[in-house]
């Protein structure tokens, strides 16, 4: 994230479920206020589904914890969460519009439109309850006045969502410059097709 520039050295979280270590009850988490260009494997956090370190960490885990445990809480078939601070991405979250279809591989990767959730305190379980009233059965929502957040099977494919959220809020706000009216949507027949892939790929 911080290598494609969608957070800055402090800002955004990532998290995946501990799956592959044979234990859906934990998490690793990024933690709180450490820059990325120092972060060091063995200072990511392992939590339980309620956010507390399973083991003292030197490190506490991200303010945002409440968000990533929101989701995995509401969605099983979800192994990865990435929230990120990218600034198109931002800029739509603070126009406060949902991102409509633009590009086909829009729906095959994100399942449908990108909805901007209710503002809420960073931090807060109302953010993460906001967040994925937002996120639904998506891959991507934005977070009002804040930033964006990703899903994914993987910690990668969380990435690529995020990086394609990005892209999405820059064609989308580009757009725009051209009149209100000007980001328009694909045909209602690739919407509809796309989004059977996208179930079928599930
Ligand atoms: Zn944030």
């Amino acid at each position: 994230m911080y290598r494609r520039g969608l957070v800055g050295a402090y800002s955004g979280n990532t998290s995946l479920r501990l799956t592959d270590a044979g234990d859906d009850s934990l998490l690793l988490v990024t933690p709180t206020h450490h820059p990325y260009y120092r972060l060091k494997a063995d200072e990511l956090v392992v939590v339980n589904l309620e956010g507390e370190p399973v083991e003292p960490a030197p490190m506490r885990p991200s303010s945002e914890t409440r968000l990533h445990l929101e989701i995995y809480r509401r969605r099983p078939d979800v192994q990865a969460v990435a929230h990120t601070h990218s600034i198109h991405a931002s800029v739509a979250a603070v126009i406060g519009l949902d991102i409509p279809p633009l590009i086909d591989e829009m729906l095959m990767t994100i399942g449908g439109p990108i909805k901007v959730s209710k503002y809420a305190f960073p931090g807060t379980q109302e953010l993460a309850e906001q967040a994925y009233a937002a996120l639904g059965d998506r891959n991507a929502a934005l977070l009002r006045n804040h930033g964006a957040v990703g899903v994914g099977p993987d910690i990668w494919e969380a990435l690529e969502v995020c990086d394609l959220v990005e892209r999405l809020a820059k064609i989308f706000v580009l757009a725009r410059n051209f009149g209100p009216r000007a980001a328009s949507p694909l045909p209602e027949d690739a919407v509809a097709t796309e989004m059977q892939m996208f179930q079928d790929n599930r």
